[in-house]
């Protein structure tokens, strides 16, 4: 995947927005014309399941299939609660990854969708029971009773088990055990994080979808000879969805944007660098409830601050030619965006490919993600995202490892940083934290504990004026020696659905940041405009910098040496 790459979800109604849009990529895709449309046309084609239901018809004709859905302590099946304005002969229960035959039926499903020449897999709900067990109250089948018995058993001694409540791990029974703290799914997903072995218990139903993920990858890329990419709805940054990225090319998934704000998101931008901690390419879309509102409230010009963002943080918004939007009022509907509103802002990213590819963020302060306290509602590391961006302080993100996230951080990337943000130093493994407290010696940990925190930070290496409602992203092209300093406007107008333009924006760079490079020569873009404006930047001492007379919703201002 490209930087410059216009990903579609789904394959559209009409081949032509391939071209209205210079689409390269349907990762969301589904049927063999469909694929060989999209060859026709130069893009390239995953297939797509989903690892969530099987759906009620089928559940009432198969007795197996209907054995292999997620239940709740009280033994009752979990329906997924967005589906449940699809009607059919049962209840659209939540599919258990850890049945033995309801994986045949996803890998089945799979082999399916990967025939007729299609590049890649898209799976779509890949934490499968995972995702139902962290926050729906599953599940209690068999398979997962017996299961998290064998896990337990595998990974724990009997002096651990014994602190939290085991017994006899041979005879061990997860809902005998739930039973003691809670005896209703309410209650159960109340209170999960106050149970010992909630945690392991969801450790255990993520070994069991990665290791589904994986067998498909090996299944699918046997079958069609050759191999396949492979991205997944991955909802970043939520913990939960981590546990198979090593198996994946390509995240792909629903953000929440925000968009009831009626502004854009200050935090939203967080799973793009989540992404870049993964070392791994974002197509990202908005939830079903951001689409429902933009569609209730008819608001595309919001939209397009989602699509400057996404481009300017190195990653991209997949182009909303349909979408799927929720509510439990409406359920699930549609909205289709105007092509003439989108096409042209898509078409101009292919046709400057030169600006986004080869560009990686530029900065000194890293933000560490500590994902197991994030997990646990424990970590500050989003809400310091929201800042640091709002200040135009440019960070890079790594991630922390645990539980089930197979990261770690790297002590010498961290000792080789200006500053080190960390949003909770809680839940990490005694490796990490020893980096942490070596990182704290150098004198380069900050805490973060809110805006106050940010004074260790000083001076900024990017100064913005105005400051308000502009953010600078700089992104430095190692092998060219270019620099592009995104510049968003931010000032949203709701009523008038479109940002105010901003005059005489003035950025100012510490060259450090640049490599301590000086520049001659800079160009400015106005995006989607087909114009460039030269701009005189000036050196001054160890900083650069240069003005432009309007910021509409994102110029690009390329330094070249
Ligand atoms: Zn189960």
């Amino acid at each position: 995947m490209r930087r410059s790459d216009v990903v579609f979800m789904y394959a559209p109604s009409t081949p032509d927005l391939y071209d209205a849009y210079g689409c390269g990529v349907v990762l969301w895709g589904s049927g063999p014309e469909a694929a060989a449309t999209a060859r026709e046309h130069g893009v390239r084609f995953q297939g797509s399941i989903w690892f969530l239901t099987a759906w009620g018809d089928k559940l009432a004709e198969n007795p197996e299939l209907l054995r292999s859905v997620c239940v709740d302590i009280e033994g009752n099946p979990i329906e997924v609660p967005w589906l449940t304005d699809h009607k059919q002969k049962l209840p659209n229960y939540w599919g258990c990854t850890t049945g033995p035959y309801y994986r045949d039926y996803c890998k089945q499903r799979a082999l399916e969708a990967v025939r007729g020449g299609v590049a890649g897999l898209h799976i779509d709900d890949h934490a499968g029971t995972a995702a139902c067990a962290s926050y729906a109250g599953g599940c209690f089948c068999q398979h997962c009773i017996e299961g998290f018995r064998a896990y337990l058993k595998a990974n724990y001694g009997a002096a651990d088990l014994a602190d939290v409540g085991v017994a006899d791990v041979d005879t061990f029974d997860y809902a005998q055990y739930v039973k003691q703290y809670a005896t209703t799914r309410q209650e159960y997903i109340d209170r999960r994080f106050s149970i010992p072995l909630f945690i392991p218990f969801i450790a255990f139903e993520i070994q069991g979808e990665a290791s589904l993920v994986a067998d498909i990858r090996v299944a699918c890329e046997e079958a069609v000879g050759h191999s396949l990419s492979l991205s997944a709805n991955t909802c970043l940054p939520g913990p939960v969805q981590l546990g198979d990225y090593q198996h994946l090319d390509t995240l792909c998934g629903e953000t929440n944007l925000g968009a009831a704000e009626g502004r854009p998101s200050d935090i939203s931008h967080f799973a793009y660098r989540v992404a870049d901690g993964l070392r791994r390419p974002l197509a990202s879309t908005a939830s079903g409830w951001d689409w429902a509102w933009i569609a209730a409230n008819n608001k595309p010009g919001l939209v397009k601050t989602w699509v400057a963002e996404s481009y300017a943080f190195g990653h991209r918004l997949m182009a909303p030619h349909h979408q799927w939007c929720y509510t439990t009022e409406k359920g699930t509907h549609w909205w289709d965006c105007r092509t003439e509103d989108f096409a042209p802002l898509y078409r101009w990213v292919t046709e400057h490919r030169d600006l986004f590819d080869g560009f990686e963020t530029a900065g000194g302060v890293v933000l560490v993600f500590n994902s197991p306290a994030y997990f646990r509602g424990q970590d500050r590391s989003e809400e310091a995202a929201g800042w640091l961006a709002s200040h135009s302080v440019q960070y890079r993100c790594v991630v922390a490892g645990g539980d089930w996230v197979d990261e770690r951080l790297d002590r010498e990337a961290l000792l080789g940083a200006d500053k080190v943000v960390v949003g909770s130093r809680e839940c990490l493994d005694a490796d990490q934290e020893a980096t942490l407290d070596a990182v704290e010696q150098a004198g380069k940990l900050v805490t973060w504990t809110g805006p106050e925190s940010a004074a260790a930070l000083l001076p900024y290496a990017v100064e913005v004026t105005p400051s308000e409602n502009v953010w600078a992203l700089v992104r430095a092209n190692p092998l060219t020696g270019e620099v592009a300093v995104h510049l968003l406007n931010r000032g949203y107008d709701l009523g008038a659905d479109g940002v105010t333009p901003i005059s005489d924006v003035r950025v100012s760079i510490d060259r450090s940041l640049l490599g301590g490079r000086a520049f001659a020569i800079a160009t400015a873009y106005a995006v989607p405009a087909p114009e460039r404006e030269p701009v005189s930047p000036s050196q001054d001492g160890d900083r650069v910098s240069f003005r432009l007379p309007r910021l509409d919703l994102w110029s690009i201002v390329v330094l070249r040496p």
